[in-house]
C-alpha cells in the first residue's frame, strides 16, 4: 500500500507543477487585466477631455508595459506637434529611462527629446543630449546639432565637434555648414587664414572662395582675388552675379582684360544671362558690334530673359540714335520691373530675398540661397 503511495508521487508533482503553472498564468492574466483596465481608464479620461489625468494614467502604464515604446513615442511626437512640449518631454524622458529600450530605440528617444528641448528653448539641455549622441557615433544627431550651433552662433563648438568626429561627416550639407562656421569665425576674429581650412574640406563650399577673394580685393591684392574668384566662377558659375564685375575690375587693373574675355567665353555653356552679357560686352570692346548683336538675339531666342532683353534695348539704342530715346524709356520700365524681383532664392525652401543669405533664414540650410534663375533671373 505504501509503495502505491510512492507511485502517486509523480502525480502529486505533476499536479503541483500544473497548479503552479496555472497560478503563474493567472497572475499574468490578472496583470494584463490590470494594465488593460488602467489603459482603458487613461483613454476614457482623454476622451472625456480630462487630458491631464488621462495622460498621467498612460504615462504610469509605460513603467509596466515595456512592449509599447513605439506607441508612446508616437504619442510624444503628437504632443510636440501640438506645442504641448512639457508632455512630450515627460514621455521622452520616461522612455529614455526605460530599461527595456534597445540601443537604437534609446538613441531615437534621445534625439526626439533633444528636439523637444530645442522647441522649448532649452538649448543647453538639447546640446547635452546631442553631444552625447555624436560622441556615441550617431550621425543622425549632426543635422540638429549643426542647426543648434548655427542658431547660437557657437562656431568654435561646431568646428571642434567636426575636428573630433570628422569620420561621421559624409553629407555635402554638413561640410558646407562647417565651411561656413570657419568663415564666420574667420570674419569675427579677423583671421582669413581660418577660411583656408574650409577650402581643404572634402566637399567644396562656395563661401570660403568668395570671402577670400573679397578679402584680397578689398586689400587691392588683385592677383590673389583672381586666384580665388577664378576657381569659384569655374566651379560655381551660377554664383557669378555676386562678384563678376569686381573680377572684371581685377583683370582690368592688371591689364589682363583679354584673359577675362577668354575666361568668360569658356564659361558660356555653364553660365546664365549675366555671363552672356559679359561676353557681349567683350565683343563690343573688341569692336565686334554686329557679332555681339547676333549673339544676344540668338541667345534670347533660345532662352528669353528680362535682363537679356534690357541689354538688347541698350544695344539697339546705341546703334540707332533716332530711336534711342524711346528705347531708353522702355529699358527704364524693364529695369524698374527687374528691381521689384528678388535677386536670390533658396533652392531648398523657396525663400526669396534681395540680398545673399549664406544661412537661409527660413529653412536654416547653409549655401542654399543662390542668384535667381529663369525669366527674371541671372
Ligand atoms: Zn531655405
Amino acid at each position: 500500500m505504501i509503495e502505491l503511495l510512492f507511485l502517486l508521487l509523480p502525480v502529486a508533482a505533476g499536479y503541483g507543477w500544473i497548479m503552479g503553472k496555472n497560478s503563474a498564468k493567472n497572475q499574468a492574466h490578472q496583470f494584463n487585466r490590470q494594465i488593460t483596465s488602467e489603459y482603458s481608464k487613461g483613454l476614457k479620461f482623454l476622451l472625456d477631455r480630462e487630458e491631464d489625468q488621462g495622460l498621467e494614467h498612460l504615462i504610469n502604464l509605460l513603467e509596466v508595459a515595456a512592449d509599447s515604446v513605439e506607441h508612446y513615442s508616437t504619442l510624444a511626437t503628437m504632443f510636440r506637434r501640438r506645442g504641448e512640449l512639457d508632455r512630450a518631454i515627460k514621455i521622452h524622458e520616461l522612455l529614455l529611462k526605460h530599461p527595456s529600450l534597445n540601443e537604437q530605440q534609446a538613441a531615437a528617444s534621445r534625439l526626439e527629446l533633444a528636439e523637444d528641448y530645442v522647441m522649448a528653448g532649452l538649448l543647453d539641455s538639447a546640446e547635452e543630449h546631442l553631444v552625447w549622441l555624436v560622441k556615441m557615433d550617431h550621425s543622425e544627431a549632426l543635422d540638429p546639432i549643426i542647426t543648434l550651433y548655427s542658431q547660437t552662433r557657437e562656431w568654435q563648438k561646431g568646428i571642434n565637434m567636426f575636428e573630433a568626429h570628422s569620420e561621421l561627416f559624409s553629407k555635402e550639407q554638413h561640410f558646407k555648414a562647417i565651411a561656413n562656421f570657419y568663415c564666420e569665425l574667420a570674419l569675427s576674429d579677423n583671421n582669413p587664414s581660418l577660411m583656408r581650412k574650409a577650402i581643404s574640406l572634402n566637399h567644396k563650399a562656395i563661401r570660403p572662395l568668395y570671402e577670400l577673394g573679397l578679402s584680397a580685393y578689398t586689400k587691392e591684392d588683385y592677383v590673389k582675388a583672381i586666384y580665388y574668384w577664378r576657381e569659384l566662377i569655374c566651379q560655381f558659375t551660377f554664383f557669378a552675379p555676386l562678384f563678376v564685375d569686381k573680377l572684371a575690375h581685377c583683370y582690368k587693373h592688371l591689364n589682363l582684360t583679354h584673359q577675362f574675355h577668354q575666361l568668360i567665353s569658356e564659361l558660356l555653356d555653364k553660365g546664365g544671362v549675366l555671363i552672356k552679357i559679359q561676353h557681349c560686352q567683350a565683343l563690343l570692346e573688341q569692336g565686334n558690334t554686329e557679332q555681339a548683336f547676333e549673339f544676344l538675339t540668338d541667345s534670347l531666342k533660345r532662352q528669353p530673359t528680362i535682363r537679356g532683353f534690357s541689354f538688347l534695348l541698350q544695344l539697339m539704342g546705341a546703334q540707332d540714335k533716332n530711336t534711342k530715346e524711346v528705347l531708353d524709356q522702355i529699358d527704364k520700365l524693364v529695369t524698374s520691373y527687374i528691381a521689384t524681383k528678388p535677386d536670390f532664392q533658396c533652392q531648398h525652401c523657396g525663400f526669396t530675398s534681395y540680398t545673399i543669405y549664406w544661412n537661409c533664414p527660413s529653412c536654416k540650410h547653409w549655401e542654399t540661397t543662390v542668384p535667381s534663375k529663369g525669366l527674371d533671373g541671372f
